[in-house]
């Protein structure tokens, strides 16, 4: 980690304040290098794995353009506001994981696709201070994809404590890692742990494990970086089957499995 903060090109002691009556123990971002890897999938499935051991999660969805994780959890509707004029965060069903998301505080969140840089961190800016959160001992925020200056400036405003990196094998693994690595270094915050998705498959009749889209040159990428990978979760169908029905909270035991470790890291933080 740099020491000289002087040589920082912002600041990471200037984050944003929380509402009041609102702490949260610890921040963590699970970032990806493109979309459609599975990051929210997998933000998600961590929240609801540490929900399961009794801490109690949030999800901030900065993810304001691909905004998914109302619908993993089949949240509908529009968030209330407090009398203070706080957004109150929608509950999930089962774990109440408690969700803020731009799919939930407008109308018409496709907008969002059109907005500029600064709109998109104003409207991550007021998804933490202008929120009830509450208690929270993990609040996880779903990163825009990509390691550029969208998200480089949303981890700024946020008092992160450490980042989740999720790759495919379709990915460009080693530069991923790399920005990420970066990026974190950036913020002083440690690379927690990697989490590579749609790993391999399994054959449904033999139970063979199958890779899908060749080898895959992660682990070489975390030597380099001196980073953990953390979890290989498989394509699973019957993730895809409850994420499409918005029943992610449902997962069985064996994906939560696979994110054992990831899980353990984010558990056994101070
Ligand atoms: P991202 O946040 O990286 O854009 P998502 O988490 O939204 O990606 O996932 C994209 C799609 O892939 C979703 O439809 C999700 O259900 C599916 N998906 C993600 N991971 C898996 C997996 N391991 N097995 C099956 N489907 C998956």
């Amino acid at each position: 980690m740099p020491e000289n903060r002087s040589n920082m090109p912002f600041s990471v002691d200037n984050h944003l304040a929380l509402s009041e009556g609102s702490q949260i123990k610890h921040v963590i971002a699970v970032v990806s290098g493109k979309g459609g890897v599975g990051k929210s999938t997998v933000t998600a499935l961590l929240a609801v794995e540490l929900a399961k051991q009794g801490y109690k999660v949030g999800i901030l969805d900065a993810d304001l353009t691909g905004a998914s994780i109302p619908y993993l959890f089949g949240l509908q509707g529009l968030l209330r506001v407090s009398d203070k004029g706080l957004l109150e965060p929608m509950e999930t069903k089962k774990l109440g994981i408690r969700v803020v998301s731009i799919a939930l505080a407008m109308e018409n969140p496709e907008m969002a696709v059109i907005w500029r840089g600064p709109l998109l961190s104003k409207a991550i800016q007021q998804f933490w201070t202008d929120v009830n959160w509450g208690e929270l001992d993990y609040l996880l925020v779903d990163m825009p994809p990509g390691t550029s200056d969208v998200p480089l400036t949303v981890m700024q405003m946020l008092p992160l404590q450490g980042v989740v990196v999720v790759t495919s094998p379709q990915d460009m693994a080693r530069s991923v890692v790399k920005k990420a690595y970066h990026m974190a270094n950036q913020l002083q915050v440690p690379v927690l742990g990697l989490v590579e998705n749609m790993s391999y498959a399994v054959c449904p009749h033999c139970g063979e494990r199958f890779s899908v889209f060749g080898q895959k040159p992660l682990s070489e990428a975390a030597k380099e970086f001196n980073v953990q990978v953390c979890a290989e979760m498989p394509l699973d169908p019957q993730l895809a089957e409850l994420t499409d029905k918005g029943d992610i909270e449902n997962i069985g035991e064996s994906i939560g499995l696979t994110l054992q470790s990831m899980v353990e890291a984010l558990a056994s933080m101070p």
